[in-house]
């Protein structure tokens, strides 16, 4: 049996694996160490009790209570706040799933990391913030990461075995978001129920208006660079509003090889679950005859500042991946609280990255958790409305 964990069970990632593990046969076929979530309390009991998981821990300290009254009467342990998260993580277990949205993810996946095992990373933030730290952390320990974001599993399986050297570059496709084909001039009344709704995907709701200001992309942009250690100049973007096509490797000789799917992220979360393996996962068979044509255009850097933002950032290095992620999730919590408008996201995080990049340290990669949580925290001070 293997063991695993699911950190953001409660979230539209973790849900799907949720749902994978109780397709392959729930808490018969695999042991769950542990199970987190946040204000959801009944969905994250309701999960536990199903999976038998051994813990199941909410973020929230206030909640402890709740989450112990929604699991008595079975043998799951509740915990609550974020020491609870990072033991809960530190378990040992075979495969554990990183689906916390946003910054807040690093520290657990690093504590998962830290034990072994494999880490099914959808958390991009970890790889944005703080790249090297990940890596090292694996490189320690021996744990493998393998890629849940649909883009970086695209290229993961295209790639194949093929040598990174061989490879001229990769393509990453983007839908292109709620507001690809709006009229430049309205973008700046955008309303929050607008961005958040996807032509394509369903997501959670801060990745879905990440997707329509392609802050999104520009994360997955440095987050492909981290993961497989690409140069900046050989990952492109290619807007593909099917999204049928998720990434391309194109090699040196000429020859490209896609990735192609329906857009569900059972499919990249279910390949890290069966990985190094295959089997039938509940995705729809694609038809494209039915489909008829696949369209492509290039990124209008006009309409989405934040791709223009991304190459800044690689080129910049040491902390600006940190400041970046913080200033576009406290830019992204202003939008949401109807603070700031749509299209003053970008000229925030811009205006985060120019003042922050003065300061002692900025250019230095992070020696540890607490340097880049430092920087996390001026960043989103400095980025606040
Ligand atoms: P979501 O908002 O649906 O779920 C987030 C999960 O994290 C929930 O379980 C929530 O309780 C938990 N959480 C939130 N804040 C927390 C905190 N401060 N501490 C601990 N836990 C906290 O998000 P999502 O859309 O599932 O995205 C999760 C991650 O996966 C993100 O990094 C996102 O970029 C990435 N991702 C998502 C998709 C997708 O289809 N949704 C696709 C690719 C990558
Ligand atoms: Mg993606």
């Amino acid at each position: 049996m293997r063991r695993i964990s699911i950190l953001g069970a409660t979230g539209s990632v973790g849900a799907n694996g949720v749902d994978l593990i109780r397709r392959a046969g729930g808490a018969a076929a695999h042991h769950t160490v542990a199970l987190t979530g946040g204000r959801n309390i009944a969905k994250l009991a309701q999960m536990a009790r199903e999976l038998r998981a051994e813990i199941a821990v909410t973020a929230h300290e206030d909640l402890l209570s709740d989450l112990r009254d929604a699991l008595s009467g079975s043998t799951v342990a509740a915990a609550a706040g974020p020491s609870a998260l990072i033991e809960a993580a530190s378990r040992p277990a075979d495969w554990v799933l990183s689906s916390i949205v946003g910054s807040a993810g690093l520290a657990p996946g690093l504590a998962a990391l830290n034990q072994g095992g494999v880490l099914a990373l959808a958390n991009k933030e970890s790889l944005v913030c703080a790249g090297p730290l990940i890596h090292a952390a694996a490189k320690e320990s021996g744990a493998r990461i393998l890629p849940v974001d649909s883009e970086h599993s695209a290229i993961f399986q295209a790639l194949g075995s093929d040598n990174l050297e061989t490879v001229k570059d990769v393509t990453i496709t983007a839908s292109g978001g709620a507001f690809r084909d709006w009229p430049l001039e309205r973008l700046a009344a955008a309303t929050v129920a607008q961005a958040s709704t996807h032509p394509n995907w369903a997501m959670g709701q801060r990745i879905t208006i990440d997707s329509a200001s392609m802050f999104n992309k520009a994360m997955e942009v440095i987050e492909a660079k981290e993961f497989f250690g690409l140069g900046a100049d050989r990952i492109k973007v290619l807007v593909h509003p099917e999204s049928v096509i998720h990434a391309i490797v194109s090699h040196v000789d000429g020859g490209s090889i896609a990735h192609l799917g329906a857009p569900d992220m059972r499919h990249a979360i279910g390949y890290a679950l069966n990985w190094p393996d295959r089997a039938p996962l509940p995705v729809a068979a694609l038809d494209l005859a039915r489909m008829g044509s696949l369209t492509f255009r290039a990124p209008d850097e006009t309409r989405w500042p934040a791709l223009r933002l991304a190459r800044e950032v690689m080129a910049a290095g040491g902390m600006a991946g940190a400041v970046f992620n913080a200033a576009k999730e406290q830019a992204l919590d202003d939008f949401i609280g109807g603070r700031i408008r749509f299209t003053d996201m970008a000229p925030r995080v811009e205006a985060c990255l120019s003042c922050l990049s003065g300061k002692d340290g900025f250019s230095l990669d992070a020696a540890d958790l607490d340097t880049v949580m430092h920087w996390d925290r001026a960043a989103r001070q400095e980025a606040a409305a």
